[in-house]
């Protein structure tokens, strides 16, 4: 009941930002876990931005680049349950700060972004799915870390957020990172905020609890079965905006997460290219305009952060 309730809600807010915009009706969202699909051209960009595939794109010595040309489509990991980043709306359009990035990226490849397979993929399976192929890259609130990089390799950031807690409207005891010993928090497997969660000792393991996707632990909050959510801040500003009488953002961001766009490892010729693309993004305008469109919308400003070439 809890996650239709969440899901509709989301559902709403996503309309309400995607009015103006999409193109084609696709399949209704899912309802939670690790789906894949999504059918080609269900996009939308709340930004207005326009991505004209580039007609002379051309990565000489990338592997990746040379099947996506070969085959005229590409195959890009992305989530499907977080407001203004990676979002399915009712439509099954698929709105959001990372899903534009997806399609810019899409269209200096010369692709265009209308010919996107969209694969949802969650936090615990992205180096996987990159690995073994089944994605050519992954835009989704993804951080650049050090273990994350033994198997894949990042172009970025194109984004900093930082690690921060959802409550319910009426929590005062939960105040930030401190405040969270004898409380149940939960978060996604296989992200960076649990781990910090675990590696900080900041509640009991017996009171971690974790689920595939964020938007399960939102339920869970609404639902009192957990008292905080844990996880970037520009995720959890998302969900506080579905529910503002019931939801709080609470405390200061207390880590540093830069989002990367994730790629296949060997690929070092497509990192560069992705990375000169992220570049010129943040010189003309692109990056603004974008992010201005979707996650900006929630009144915070934001400027394209410094490149770091990895
Ligand atoms: N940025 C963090 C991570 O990559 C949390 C968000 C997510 O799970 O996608 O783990």
């Amino acid at each position: 009941m809890r996650m239709k309730r969440v899901a509709a809600v989301a559902m709403m807010a996503s309309l309400a930002l995607s009015a103006a915009a999409c193109g084609k009706e696709g399949t209704p969202a899912p309802s939670g876990g690790n789906a894949s699909g999504g059918a080609q051209g269900d996009t939308c960009t709340t930004s207005g931005a326009t991505f004209t595939p580039k007609g002379d794109a051309n990565v000489a010595g990338s592997p990746t680049f040379d099947k996506i040309k070969s085959s005229g489509k590409v195959t890009v990991g992305v989530k499907f349950d977080q407001p203004n980043l990676g979002y399915k709306d009712a439509q099954g359009k698929r709105c959001g700060f990372d899903i534009e990035i997806a399609q810019y990226v899409a269209s200096t490849l010369g692709v265009d972004p209308a010919k996107i397979e969209y694969k949802e993929i969650a936090s615990a399976n992205r180096e996987t799915a990159i690995k073994g192929g089944e994605i050519d890259y992954y835009v989704g609130t993804y951080s650049i870390t050090d273990k994350r990089k033994n198997d894949i390799s990042f172009a970025g950031p194109y984004f900093i957020a930082g690690q921060d807690l959802l409550v319910r409207k009426d929590e005062t005891t939960i105040t930030g990172k401190d405040t969270l010993k004898g409380k149940k928090v939960c978060s996604a497997t296989g992200s960076t905020p649990i781990q910090k969660v675990r590696d900080e000792g900041l509640t009991e393991p017996e009171n971690i609890v974790e689920f595939k996707t964020y938007s399960e632990c939102v339920s869970q909050l609404l639902d009192k079965k957990v008292d905080a959510v844990t996880t970037d801040d520009a995720i959890l500003k998302g969900y506080a905006a579905q529910n503002p009488d019931e939801l709080k953002v609470a405390g200061q961001p207390f880590s540093t997460e830069k989002y990367g766009i994730g790629l296949p490892k060997d690929d070092k010729a497509l990192r560069d290219y992705v990375n000169d693309q992220i570049e010129a993004a943040a010189k003309d305008g692109t990056w603004q305009k974008i992010y201005d469109g979707t996650l900006g919308k929630s009144g915070s400003a934001g400027s394209p952060p410094a490149l770091e070439r990895y």
